[in-house]
């Protein structure tokens, strides 16, 4: 065997090495997860409340809805919810710029910081945290330089801290404002990502019924549900938000973060059959993020909740 030759199996037999390490991670993350799902009971939240008014301003995602506003593949909502202000996600700013889309689209909608009283992280991924950089450092940033969070809450569904935020780590479902509630971290293996938590929020709107805001979808917007219902004795009215249905023309996404086997991630199949557990449900509202969903997914939301849907564009207003 030459040299050349010898280096050529040394990586490949690495490479084979990090694939079964990989597969052996996956397989026991994802007993795991399904352990801690049936394994988790939680009493009813009671004394929640309700909200008589709910507005959602989409601040970043895949698409925007008037020109000038800027677009990437990450999540950022501000959630008006009677007297509290949530801003929900930091967007991705890939370029790790200053100031941030998230920021630029801030000063274009008319929302300045000082509205904002809550920060509301639903998992730590980069499209959620406001880039890589914060993400490694297990943090969250809402541009390229530091922003002053004093004084604002943040709940955070995994172990991150922020130096100046009030920091609440959410370890099960609580009660985070009148009407607005996290729905806890749900966990999930993914192939890539490993080990993520995600936490949804459920907002109470009077005479309604549950709004879900969903950050990334990973847990499965059907457990999502599920919890909300274990939680609460309310309709769910509406869902907003990622849910991750990358099947036909994201396929970066599709195999990066797929909760399967990398060989069969999610597919139009998957697709159909969550229409269906969420048809049950009746929502009035059904929002879906394209930063996680491609054009197929959302054109088959669209043709199953007619009067319902709406994809979720920056700029365009969600009010009940
Ligand atoms: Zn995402
Ligand atoms: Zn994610």
């Amino acid at each position: 065997m030459n040299l050349l030759t010898g280096i050529f199996v040394f990586i490949l037999g690495g490479l084979g090495l990090l694939f079964l390490a990989l597969c052996a991670r996956f397989y026991f993350g994802r007993r795991r997860a399904e352990q801690v799902w049936s394994a988790a009971q939680f009493p009813k939240l009671k004394d929640m409340g309700a909200v008589k008014q709910l507005s959602i301003l989409p601040l970043i995602d895949d698409l925007t809805a008037k020109d000038g506003l800027s677009a990437e593949s990450g999540v950022s909502y501000l959630i008006r919810a009677d007297d509290t202000t949530i801003l929900f996600d930091a967007g991705l700013n890939q370029a790790g710029e200053h100031p941030s889309p998230l920021l630029r689209n801030m000063e274009k909608l008319g929302v300045s910081l000082d509205q904002i009283d809550t920060v509301f992280i639903s998992h730590l991924h980069l499209d959620h945290v406001g880039g890589m950089s914060y993400q490694s450092k297990r943090t969250f940033g809402l541009s390229g330089e530091v922003v002053n969070l004093v004084g604002k809450r943040a709940f955070l569904p995994t172990e991150m801290t922020h130096p100046s935020a009030d920091v609440t780590v959410v370890t099960e479902p609580r009660i985070i404002a009148p009407g607005t509630a996290s729905l806890g971290p749900i966990s999930r293996q993914l192939f890539f990502f490993g080990w993520t938590l995600e936490q949804s929020l459920a907002i109470n709107v009077e005479g309604k019924g549950l709004v879900l805001v969903i950050g990334c979808g990973h847990p499965t917007v059907q457990r999502i549900v599920e919890r909300a219902k274990q939680l609460f004795d309310l309709p769910v009215y509406g869902v907003v938000g990622g849910l991750h249905f990358p099947v036909v023309d994201k396929p970066v996404q599709r195999y990066v973060g797929t909760d399967n086997w990398l060989w069969n991630p999610a597919n139009k199949q998957t697709v159909k059959k969550t229409i269906a557990a969420l048809k049950v449900h009746q929502p009035r509202l059904m929002a879906l993020s394209p930063h996680d969903s491609c054009t197929w997914s959302r054109a088959a939301f669209q043709q199953a909740f007619p009067g319902a849907y709406r994809d979720v564009r920056v700029g365009e207003l969600i009010e009940l």
